[in-house]
């Protein structure tokens, strides 16, 4: 069984891409030189109200609850959770206020007496759940992923959901599904799209710093075989998400659309691309031949390799991309500009 590890965001977009050469139409990104607070806070609060910061309280602190779902979640990944937010906080200097410059903390929600309150409540002798009537609506909820399978799926809601817009029962709530057995890094990374970042490796201008192989993809082969039945291209198949949609129920594992540059119909930019960013894949995720890009054997196994010199292409001088398992310099300026201490939106 192939052991293919990887971490995904569950993004709700137009569209999606694989693109296989670098396309001209991004090359004026990377050439704009505006503040971190551009990078990624552009996608609050913008006109269809669609993602926002986390809110401040009365005291100017940004303090995300979270609950587990269940009693289960809770003993299984409360400490890497709490590990994971460490990682976090160090980067960021300590505590919220002026003296680190944010305004951030992250808080299991619990009773006045100290207990845990998880997210779901039990009916037991009617054999179902429901959301916790002490828990707010926008409390972020911790889930674990308990489907068997080959792959590390992880799933985050993007930034914060306000209640007027969950529906617990469509499961819009703000939540963070993870692993049981996730690395407290893997977790961080997670914990930075609940903040409100995206995938570095998704910029507009990746194509021009870092190489994408759709064909090292995990379940490609057997899209692929897909495709072909239906007269279709896979390079098409890469690059357009309505193609790719057709076949993801029958081929779960090929995510090219984690890897799309053209998802997020606003420009992500500022600064240099940050191939240490705690929100950059490393070379090996998603790989189909994980071993063989795992142990860089094989650079062609491995979907993402940062060009060591300004030649592009799959021949291109490369370097293998280790999991960044810190949030970089760049990711805290952003944060720092996002939930700016003294701020308040
Ligand atoms: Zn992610």
């Amino acid at each position: 069984m192939q052991l293919v590890s990887l971490i995904s965001l569950v993004f709700v977009a137009a569209s999606v891409a694989c693109p296989l050469t670098p396309r001209n139409s991004t090359v004026q990104v990377s050439q704009r030189t505006v503040g971190p607070q551009h990078r990624w806070a552009h996608h609050f609060n913008n006109e269809q109200q669609t993602f926002y910061k986390w809110p401040a309280n009365e005291n100017g602190v940004s303090d995300i609850k979270y609950c587990f779902h269940d009693g289960e979640t809770l003993l299984a990944v409360r400490h890497q959770v709490e590990r994971a937010w460490g990682i976090w906080k160090d980067a960021l200097g300590g505590d919220w206020g002026s003296h680190n410059g944010h305004r951030l903390d992250f808080h299991e929600l619990k009773q006045d007496a100290g207990w845990s309150q998880t997210c779901y409540k039990y009916e037991g002798r009617k054999g179902w759940k429901e959301w916790n009537p002490d828990v707010p609506a926008d409390t972020l909820e911790i889930r674990l992923t308990t489907t068997d399978t080959p792959v590390r799926h992880m799933f985050t809601s993007y930034a914060y959901t306000p209640p007027q817009f969950i529906d617990v029962k469509k499961g819009t709530n703000n939540h963070m599904q993870i692993v049981r057995d996730a690395y407290d890094w893997e977790i961080a990374h997670e914990l930075g799209h609940v903040l409100g970042l995206d995938h570095e490796h998704q910029r507009p201008d990746r194509n021009f710093n870092v190489y994408f192989n759709c064909e090292a993809l995990a379940g490609y082969a057997e899209v692929k075989r897909l495709a072909n039945d239906d007269g279709i291209e896979m390079g098409d198949v890469c690059e357009n998400h309505e193609l790719w949609d057709k076949y993801k129920d029958r081929a779960p594992l090929f995510m090219p659309n984690d890897f799309a540059t053209d998802m997020f119909p606003w420009e992500i930019t500022s600064g240099s691309y940050d191939p240490y960013s705690i929100m950059h894949y490393y070379s090996s995720t998603y790989a189909q031949r994980n071993n063989e890009c795992v142990h860089e054997l094989d650079k062609t196994a491995c979907p993402l390799m940062k060009y060591r010199t300004g030649e592009l292409g799959p021949n291109a001088p490369m370097d293998y991309i280790t999991p960044n398992k810190k949030p970089s310099l760049r990711d805290i300026e952003g944060i720092k500009a996002l939930y700016k201490w003294g701020s308040v939106d």
